[in-house]
Parts: C-alpha cells; structure tokens; sequence
C-alpha cells in the first residue's frame, strides 16, 4: 500500500520529529511505499493567492475557487501545487501529523489544504440535484482512501474528555476529521493522539511508539469514524439537516456520526 505523511513540525529532533521518523520506519518495514511532505523542510509556501496559478484567468480581482477550478482544469497549477495532488492520488492513506497549535494544526499545514484542496479535486466535485449535493461527505475524489490524524497536545486528556475544558477531542478534531478529510472522501480513522507532552521522556516514550506501532499495523483493518454520508438519505436536500426522525434529541457534531 502507498502512505503519505504530512508533516507539519519545524524542529525534526521534537517529539513529533521523532514520532515520523518512527512512523515512516515502521510502514517502510511492514512493506509500505512511504512519502513524506516535510512541510517545514519544504520551506512550502502556507498562503493561498494569485501566484498559484502559472497564467492567471482575468488580472483585477482575484476570486480564489475561480482561479482554483481553472487552474486545475488546464494544467496552470504551481509545481507545488501539482506535486502534491499526485502524492495524494497514489496514496491509498493518508496521515496529517502535527502538533495542536490553537486548538487545530499549524497555519502551515492549513496552508497546504488550502492550497492543494483544489475546486475540482476536493470540492466543486458532481452535480447538485434534488437527490446529490455533489460528491463530497463520503463521497469524492478521495473515496476509498483511508486518513489518519496523528496529533499531540500539551493538555491533559482530561481537559480533552465529555466534560473537559478545552472540549471534548472529537469536537475539536470535527471540522479536520469530518470538514477537511470525510468531505472530499476519505474514510477517516479514530485519531492517534499523544496528550500531556511534557510528561513525555525516556522511560514512557517506548509506550506511545508502542501504540502509534499497533495503530499504523492496524492501518488496513481499523473501522473508520461511521460519519454519516450526505446523499445516502439521511440529510433533506438542498437544505442538508439531519433528517428529522434520526437521533432527533442530539445535535451539533455529534448528530452526524451514526
Ligand atoms: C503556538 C502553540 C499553540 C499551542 N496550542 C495548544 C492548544 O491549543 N492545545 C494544547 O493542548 N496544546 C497546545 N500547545 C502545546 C503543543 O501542542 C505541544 O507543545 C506539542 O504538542 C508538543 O509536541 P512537540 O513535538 O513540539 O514536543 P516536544 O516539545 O519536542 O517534546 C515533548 C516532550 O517529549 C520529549 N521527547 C521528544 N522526543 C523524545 C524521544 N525521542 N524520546 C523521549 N522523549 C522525547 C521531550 O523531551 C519533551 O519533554 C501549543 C503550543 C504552541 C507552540
């Protein structure tokens, strides 16, 4: 199988530097083919804007989808750009690795989303109709692709429970897990997360390299996240609520999990 690991860690001797190194070992020796986008080695260029097409479509305003979507379509991308949509379409999984930064991933990684994510590839994709609101939530250009988030944090696991301050993980997680990666078509993985890293050291290092290990031996066979397909009939289209009689006392993220 192919695996692509985004990376966003400016510091390869940290604890996410370490946690890669780990990972793309550990894949390579299972009999993976294994790329990493190293995004702070890569110096990648984080804002989306008009230099990211080579021809621009109209020189005035810069509309951003617009530039995207004929970009993609005529082969005007930015070499960067391309680079790494091919990486996504060899790779059968995918992981985005970073370390919690505000509550989400580093403006580099976001950088990348938004400027790979072309219209055409990760969204603007399928027709709109009374029945399909395009192909995106399960559906996609990403269908049949697995993704995984591997992320740490400096809080406590608790702080990220039901009840906890910062929320629970999932909801913070939710607009990555199910905006960023169900929308064009991944199956999404249950996280990896490492909490509570200043506790980390020599002696219980040996145990979150022993469960990333099991996760990425499980890579293949772990149930992604049962996040609800948008044109499977369980949303009213055009107006894309949860049907009325599914779970009718939950909502907020939660409701769209099945
Ligand atoms: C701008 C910013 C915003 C942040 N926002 C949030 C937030 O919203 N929520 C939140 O919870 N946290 C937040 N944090 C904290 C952040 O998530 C953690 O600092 C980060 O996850 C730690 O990962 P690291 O790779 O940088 O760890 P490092 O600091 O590199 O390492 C953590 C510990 O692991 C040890 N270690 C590293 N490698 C090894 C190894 N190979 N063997 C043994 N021990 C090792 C180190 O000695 C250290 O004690 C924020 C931090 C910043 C800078």
């Amino acid at each position: 199988m192919n695996v692509l690991i985004v990376y966003a860690h400016p510091e390869p001797k940290s604890l996410n530097g370490s946690l890669k190194d780990f990972a793309l070992k550990r894949l390579q020796d299972a009999g993976h083919a294994v790329q990493v986008s190293d995004l702070y080695a890569m110096q990648w260029k984080a804002s989306l804007d008009a230099n990211d097409s080579i021809e621009r479509q109209a020189n005035e305003r810069f509309f951003p989808s617009r530039e995207s979507k004929h970009a993609f379509e005529n082969g005007l991308q930015s070499a960067d750009i391309a680079r790494e949509q091919g990486k996504l379409m060899w790779a059968d999984a995918v992981i985005l690795q970073f370390p919690l930064w505000w509550f989400s991933m580093p403006a580099i990684l976001k950088g990348w989303v938004e400027r790979v994510y072309a219209y055409g590839l990760a969204y603007g994709v399928g027709e709109h109709s009374d029945a399909r609101w395009g192909e995106r939530y399960g559906e996609g250009k990403f269908a049949g692709k697995r993704a995984m988030l591997m992320v740490t944090t400096g809080g406590w696991e608790s702080h990220y429970s039901p009840r906890g301050i910062n929320g629970p993980m999932d909801d913070v997680l939710f607009p990555i897990q199910h905006g960023i990666l169900y929308y064009p078509g991944f199956d999404v993985l249950p996280p990896f997360v490492v909490y509570r890293t200043s506790r980390i050291d020599e002696e219980n290092y040996g145990a979150v390299r022993d469960a990333l290990g099991q996760r990425l031996d499980d890579l293949w066979t772990t149930k992604p996240i049962p996040f609800r397909q948008q044109n499977g009939g369980a949303y009213a289209i055009p107006a894309l609520t949860l049907r009325d009689d599914l779970v009718p006392d939950r909502v907020g993220f939660a409701a769209h999990v099945e």
